[in-house]
């Protein structure tokens, strides 16, 4: 084994057509390193990877398995040391159907669409609550209870 590589623990791989890019294993890895992050640049969100896995960073690295909700990643016995130290994976985020604002991937949402249970599916129209970003969901939601409070006491006076 090369010298400059006597810690190295695992090797991460992740399933690239699997991985759909949700920012869970990002959120995990600064605890102990930057070498896995994130950077959103436009309607574009590039997910960085290690591929190396130190003997420092196994209790973290084996977290990741278990955050990723997909199982895109694992990490495995090295078997050939690879060249790369790292590799990125690039994704084209769907914007907000009112603010323009991009904020989640494609395959992100669709997902998290699929994870629905049935009846929601079923309510929704198009743009639905889950189009919408974070912000302009929590706005509807207020402007749907403001409008609820209306009606109801407007009902209440007749
Ligand atoms: S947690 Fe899994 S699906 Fe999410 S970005 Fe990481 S590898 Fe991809």
């Amino acid at each position: 084994m090369n010298e400059e590589r006597k810690g190295v623990w695992r090797i991460l791989a992740v399933d690239e057509d699997g991985c759909i890019g949700c920012r869970a294993c990002s959120s995990l890895w600064p605890e102990i390193s930057t070498s896995l992050s994130l950077s959103e640049r436009g309607p574009e969100r590039t997910v960085m990877f290690p591929r190396i896995v130190e003997e420092s960073e196994t209790k973290i690295a084996g977290g990741l398995e278990e955050v990723c909700p997909v199982g895109a990643i694992s990490i495995i016995s090295p078997g050939e040391i690879p060249g790369e130290d790292s590799f990125s994976l690039v994704f084209d985020m769907v914007r907000c159907p009112r603010c323009r604002a991009p904020f989640a991937t494609g395959r992100e949402l669709d997902y998290v669409k699929g994870k629905l249970p049935e009846d929601i599916r079923a309510k929704s129209s198009h743009p639905s609550w889950i189009d919408l970003c974070p912000t302009c969901r929590r706005s509807a939601f207020r402007e749907g209870a403001s409008r609820e409070v209306i009606v109801r006491r407007s009902g209440a006076r007749r």
